[in-house]
């Protein structure tokens, strides 16, 4: 496991900041340390990006030279696979099948994003048809500059490579500040980087605090984008940092999405679609569907079904076999949970199921899935992302009840309605105010579709070609051909 901060190709400790501990969530222990960055460690990784970018080969090689370094990483990672997703285990708590989900998914965004960079090869620019014919005009895609991504701890490493996959195809360079509450396969991902050969600069990690080492890059002047995922809350400052400068800023922001369910679904279906939408790595998912919606006359069902499914999941060490529950990531994410739960019960939430720690499991930061009712459409616990497993579930009269509900909403990340009235699905579907839209499902999420939200969810789109063309400036190149004078001033 690595302790060093990764700039310019080298393992280095911080200049001036200390360590930080981190802590296993199933276990409570201290189980590893890593550098707590400060502002001097940011200029130096800054530093060697813009180098790496202005003098270096990375932006001059072709699409097919850096796809080989891609796809060389996501070789390493599946070669790597249980390695890093028992590690990611330990650092986040989720079960293992969900993190060996995750490796592959980081190893498919490396290929998807080396097919996109070979492909620009054989398509480097477009023409334009202008209306003058003394003119002729193309557009021609370039590399952006260096970017600096902050990432959250719910999806360490694939969050990481959602960003970092495109970027390098696109012949970016980076500075990569991961959560400090999950850092570990992303400095991994420095020793892959450093394996596969990829030019020094190109990929600088650095770990520590939000404030410390992620709020530099952000007012760093060197940095030409910034690519942030996380909470509103940070989005927002980063947004205010970056426009300094004015920055190219993209912000994959939070949620509280709804999931609609009509009388004429399949009942088991509805059921399972509800939990995975929501206990899916124990609720801390951007997209998670927290708000159910039911309609009214199959409600009382539709929901006592959910609380018999719910209280049979395993809750567990990630590690351990049939685990479908881990713990919460950090102790102050699970007070925070706790006390939105709280909340919820003091403005006139009902317990359906769970709301405490589970009987047996006594250290560890765990919590029993959980269904709340009753709430009003104004309670706190309805409108706001409690990003843990607390599912939110109330009843609807009719279709235009469901599609003013879902809407009432400052977020609009993702969106899922089930029914099998396939063209009544439809229609909500694009009811929806929301960037990613689920029918008769929810949370599968697919490299080549692109991923982002309206309102306060973000700005911009990740994933599919969308994540690809965050990296690239668009430059028109305009020529004059005509051999008779523009006729302005000398006639
Ligand atoms: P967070 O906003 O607390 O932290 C995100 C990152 O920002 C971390 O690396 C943190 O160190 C850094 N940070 C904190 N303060 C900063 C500052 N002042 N300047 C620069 N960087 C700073 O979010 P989190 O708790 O890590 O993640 C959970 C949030 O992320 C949830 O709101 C979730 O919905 C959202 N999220 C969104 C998506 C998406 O694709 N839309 C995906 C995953 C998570």
């Amino acid at each position: 496991m690595q302790d060093k901060l990764f700039i310019d190709g080298q393992w280095v400790s911080p200049l001036l900041g200390g360590m930080l501990d981190v802590i296993d969530p199933a276990t409570e222990k201290v189980f590893h340390h890593i550098p707590a960055a400060t502002s001097a460690d940011v200029d130096l990784a800054v530093k060697a990006a813009r180098r790496a970018f202005d003098e270096g080969v990375w932006p001059r090689y072709t699409g097919a030279q850096r796809a080989r370094f891609l796809r060389a990483i996501a070789e390493k990672v599946r070669e790597k696979k249980d390695f890093l997703a028992r590690l990611e285990v330990r650092d986040n708590g989720k079960p293992l099948p969900e993190a060996a989900w995750d490796m592959d998914d980081v190893a498919g965004c490396f290929d998807f994003y080396a097919d996109l960079a070979e492909e620009r090869d054989s398509n480097p620019e477009e023409a334009i048809p202008l209306g003058d014919v003394r003119f002729d005009s193309k557009v021609v895609r370039e590399p952006l500059g260096v970017v600096g991504a902050i990432t959250p701890w719910n999806y360490p490493l694939l969050m990481v490579a959602w960003k970092v996959a495109p970027a390098l195809a696109a012949g970016c360079t980076m500075v990569l500040k991961p959560s400090e509450l999950c850092s570990l396969t992303t400095l991994e991902l420095g020793v892959i980087a450093e394996d596969v050969g990829l030019p020094s600069g190109v990929l600088n990690i650095l770990t520590g605090l939000g404030v410390d080492a992620g709020q530099p890059i952000t007012e760093h002047p060197l940095v030409d984008k910034l690519a942030f995922t996380g909470s509103v809350a940070t989005g927002r400052k980063v947004m205010i940092s970056g426009a300094q400068d004015i920055k190219n800023v993209s912000l994959e922001l939070g949620g509280k999405s709804p999931f609609v369910v009509f009388a004429d679904s399949d009942i088991d279906q509805a059921v399972e679609w509800i939990m995975f939408g929501i206990f899916w790595n124990q609720g801390q998912v951007c997209s998670a569907t927290s708000r159910v919606l039911i309609e009214q006359s199959v409600y009382d069902r539709v929901l006592a079904r959910l609380v018999e499914e719910t209280k049979k999941i395993t809750i567990g060490n990630g590690l351990a076999d049939g685990t479908l529950l881990g713990p919460i990531v950090s102790n102050g994410q699970y007070d925070k949970i706790l006390a939105a739960i709280a909340r919820g019960k003091a403005e006139g939430a009902t317990v359906a199921t769970g709301g405490k720690r589970p009987d047996g499991l006594d250290s560890g930061y765990f919590l029993e899935p959980t269904i709340l009712t009753d709430m009003g459409e104004d309670a706190w616990v309805w409108k706001e992302e409690i990003f843990g497993p607390v599912v939110c579930v109330k009843p609807f009269r009719d279709e235009a009840d469901a599609i003013r509900m879902a809407n009432d909403s400052k977020y609009g990340l993702a969106a899922a309605v089930m029914s099998k009235d396939r063209a009544r699905a439809e229609r909500v579907a694009r009811a929806f105010r929301a960037g990613i839209v689920w029918i008769n499902c929810s949370q599968p999420t697919f490299t080549d579709a692109p991923w982002g939200g309206y309102k306060q969810s973000g700005i911009g789109r990740e994933l599919g070609r969308w994540g690809f063309e965050n990296y690239l400036e668009v430059k028109q190149i305009t020529g004059f051909s005509s051999d008779a004078p523009w006729g302005w001033y000398i006639k």
